[in-house]
């Protein structure tokens, strides 16, 4: 593209209202790459992954193969059935955190979104959030979700399970003034304070209207909600936003982590993200922990929270409960469970049995 550049072709072909599925091609490095598809997601375009030059033909082959074969042509209509019917449900990501005295245990879980159809599928959010997100869907479907998320934590404590829950939250959302009161109700609803709901926001920098959006952060704040910045290290995440805008923690991005054990230099920004994190009085979580050896690397640098494939897959409520009394027992070593949390995601159980 001379004298262009993929950012602003993405920007181009978000004001047209593109619903295309979009695969970038570059030469660019990785990191760069992760960014940009960061950028179109955060859009609402639907990002479908980067190939690096030179490209194989097989190799774009499958690639196209692979992208429509998903397109899923997932209607607006259907979305919405699919909210109202309470089809949007949360899985649960189990996230160990190092207590004061140097002993880990899952005290917090993430919610993330699936479209849990009839036949039993699962459809991922990375195939309808953006639907959800140019119909205007979105907010009913985050408040359907934050409504689930806090009677299982009811739940959970009537079973012994004492935990907090994250939810995230898209920028669009942080325009409606309603939202701290609303929450603080629904916490108050289920007898849970409210530092037992943390809310996970991305590139708050794409927010349109930055003085109401800081006004919502800080009032949530000032309720005693957990505020956490997401996606730490790539994408519109900056150090400016850690001090103006009210957050307790930040997460730092699964790209970052995975080039643990493999490159010096990123190994040296985590580091570095972690002792800032701890300077700012700020709760630091390591997404996409996928293997020991990054369990150890990160324990190391001082990391307190740790979160990803390696401590437990997304999973129904029940099957978290199970991974959390198993980690009490044995840590991160894997029984039983962990081959079975190495698998693929199962379906979620009707609600009325997981429970
Ligand atoms: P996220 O908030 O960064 O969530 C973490 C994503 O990483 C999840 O993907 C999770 O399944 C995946 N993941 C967790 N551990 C590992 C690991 O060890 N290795 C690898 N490779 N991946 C791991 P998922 O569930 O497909 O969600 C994708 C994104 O969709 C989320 O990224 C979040 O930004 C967004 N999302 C999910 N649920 C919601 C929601 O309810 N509302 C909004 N606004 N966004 C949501
Ligand atoms: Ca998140
Ligand atoms: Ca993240």
């Amino acid at each position: 593209m001379p004298g262009e550049d993929g950012i602003k072709v993405l920007k181009m072909l978000n004001d047209d209202g593109s619903g295309a599925r979009i695969i970038l091609v570059s030469g660019m490095d990785e990191r760069t790459l992760a960014t940009t598809l960061q950028v179109g997601r955060s859009m609402g375009l639907d990002m479908d992954g980067a190939l690096t030059k030179p490209v194989l033909i097989e190799t774009l082959r499958a690639k196209l193969a692979g992208a429509t074969s998903k397109r899923t042509g997932i209607r607006v209509d259907e979305l919405e059935q699919a909210i109202a019917a309470g089809e949007i449900r949360p899985a649960f990501q189990p996230k160990a955190v190092r207590g004061s005295n140097g002993t880990w245990a899952v005290t917090e879980a993430e919610a993330l979104a699936r479209w849990q159809r009839s036949d039993s599928s699962i459809v991922f959010p990375s195939e309808f959030l953006g639907v959800a997100e140019r119909s205007g869907l979105l907010s009913a479907m985050t408040r359907s979700l934050l409504e689930q998320v806090v009677a299982q934590l009811q739940l959970w404590e009537r079973r012994g399970l004492c935990l907090s829950a994250a939810v995230n939250l898209s920028p669009s959302t942080l325009t409606d003034s309603t939202l701290p009161d609303y929450l603080s109700s629904l916490m108050q609803k289920h007898g849970l304070g409210t530092s037992r709901l943390t809310l996970e926001l991305t590139e708050s920098a794409a927010v349109q209207n930055q003085s109401l959006a800081m006004e919502i952060l800080s009032r949530l704040r000032i309720l005693g909600f957990g505020l956490s910045i997401d996606d730490f290290g790539t994408g519109y995440s900056s150090l400016e936003q850690l001090y103006r805008m009210p957050f307790n923690e930040l997460k730092i991005d699964r790209f970052l982590v995975r080039e643990i054990g493999v490159r010096r230099e990123a190994e040296v920004i985590i580091e570095t993200i972690i002792s800032l994190g701890q300077k700012l009085n700020l709760d630091v979580c390591a997404e996409g922990v996928e293997s020991r050896d990054v369990v150890e690397f990160l324990c190391a640098a001082g990391c307190d929270k740790l979160q990803g494939f390696y401590i437990g897959r997304p999973a129904s409520p029940g099957a978290l409960l199970y991974r959390a009394r198993e980690f009490e027992q044995c840590g991160f070593e894997p029984v039983m469970t962990q081959s079975c949390y190495r698998q693929r995601e199962m379906p979620l159980p009707a609600p009325m049995r997981y429970q």
